[in-house]
């Protein structure tokens, strides 16, 4: 059954763009990439695109990436400023380079020579926002990921001809270090599709998610017999557990997977509250995900 899955609440307005791409019978690809657009654009969001809440010196710097999962053909692009739709950027990277990842001003140039316009992506109220939840000054100069904002849009997508594709497109954590990336451009990390096994995204403290290759982790589970379910489960248990070994409470992080057979699962650290909206149909639903304690429970 087709099916659009994206991250957090916001996620409806991208289920929601995506539909009608999906109901025409268009390539996974193109369906996650119109509903992660949609986030993009969307200046309400302070997490993803135009909107985004700045760095530690108030510039906006977006991560993004995305994946086919017939050829395993991707792209990325990483600590981009100046270019709102990096999702598509990105996909260009896949299409019309031989890389897979450009960082930026190499980014931002790729940007320019591909037409896409160069833009201010701050708005009144995410410098309002900026100056709200900034770090006093003369705080610890690298802020702790696991205290600041965050939440990036991933959507997953099984098209009408049973192909998988994802988009993860984000400002990352905010306030982060000028230069940081997250998981979020990393294939492997913040995205991994492939039709032979599933597809899976992440959204959460991306250091942490970085560090077991998360989205790898959950497709190779399923590859290996898990349901998409499971599969996100076991991703948050070994999460869990390299925190307890470096002595640290796992920070907040969440998984979804959806494979070819349009089964959906979803599992997040405890204190996430990570939320998740689903294509039913040519409806749209918002499905609370199952919580792992540090002790895997
Ligand atoms: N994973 C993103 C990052 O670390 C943030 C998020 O999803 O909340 O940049």
């Amino acid at each position: 059954m087709p099916t659009v899955v994206a991250t957090w609440p916001f996620g409806q307005t991208a289920v929601r763009a995506a539909l009608p791409l999906l109901r025409q019978g268009r390539p996974a690809l193109d369906v996650a990439l119109a509903g992660a657009q949609a986030i993009e654009d969307d200046p309400a969001i302070h997490s993803v695109g135009y909107g985004g809440i700045g760095n530690s010196i108030g510039t906006v710097s977006l991560d993004a990436c995305v994946m086919d999962g017939r050829t395993l053909h991707c792209g990325g692009v990483a600590a981009v400023e100046n270019v709102r739709h990096v999702a598509a950027l990105a996909r260009r990277v896949m299409e019309r380079t031989p890389h897979v990842l450009l960082v930026g001003e190499g980014a931002r140039l790729f940007a320019v020579q591909q037409g896409f316009p160069l833009d201010t992506l701050l708005t009144p109220e995410s410098v309002a926002e900026w100056y709200k939840t900034r770090p006093k000054p003369n705080a610890n100069p690298a802020p702790n990921p696991r205290d600041q904002g965050h939440d990036t849009v991933t959507v997953l997508v099984l098209d009408q001809k049973g192909s998988l594709g994802g988009v993860c497109t984000t400002s990352g954590l905010a306030h982060k270090l000028p230069g940081r990336v997250g998981d979020s451009p990393l294939i492997g990390s913040g995205l991994y599709v492939d039709d032979t096994a599933g597809a899976a995204g992440a959204t959460g403290v991306g250091e942490e998610i970085i560090r077991i290759s998360g989205s790898f982790f959950v497709v190779e589970q399923m590859r290996a017999g898990r349901t998409p379910q499971e599969a996100c489960e076991a991703a948050v248990r070994r999460l869990s557990s390299v925190a307890v070994r470096r002595g640290v409470h796992p920070a907040r992080v969440a998984f979804l997977a959806l494979d070819v057979k349009g089964r959906v699962g979803a599992a997040a650290t405890s204190r996430t509250n990570f939320q998740y909206a689903v294509s039913k149909g040519n409806k749209v639903e918002l499905v609370q995900a199952r919580e792992i304690d540090a002790e895997g429970k």
